[in-house]
């Protein structure tokens, strides 16, 4: 017999975004009905507010774009899968 441990997510279980820092730790998070993605993507163009380290994204960039678009994606795919048969999930690492 074998074990296998796997951990996954399915679109529907996110319940919200978090925007850190990985320099200082601060971070937030945004509960999924207020995830604006237009408005992340600005966010992510600035530096932290607390320790000032720049969050490495560059105005109209390919990278800020799939940022926004993963966003949107990641939005769309909860309501786009609600009632549908087919199970999506995505296996995430974890740490024991
Ligand atoms: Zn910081």
């Amino acid at each position: 017999m074998t074990f296998e441990k796997k951990c996954t997510i399915d679109p529907q279980d996110i319940i919200a975004i978090e925007l850190g820092c990985r320099n200082c730790g601060a971070s937030s998070f945004v509960p999924m009905q207020s995830v604006n993605p237009s408005d992340i993507a600005k966010f992510s163009e600035r530096a932290c507010a607390f320790c000032k380290t720049p969050n490495g994204f560059a105005s109209d960039t390919t990278e800020l774009e799939t940022l926004r678009k993963f966003l949107e994606m990641t939005v769309a795919m909860g309501k786009t899968m609600n009632g549908r048969n087919l199970k999506l999930r995505m296996g995430i690492r974890f740490s024991e």
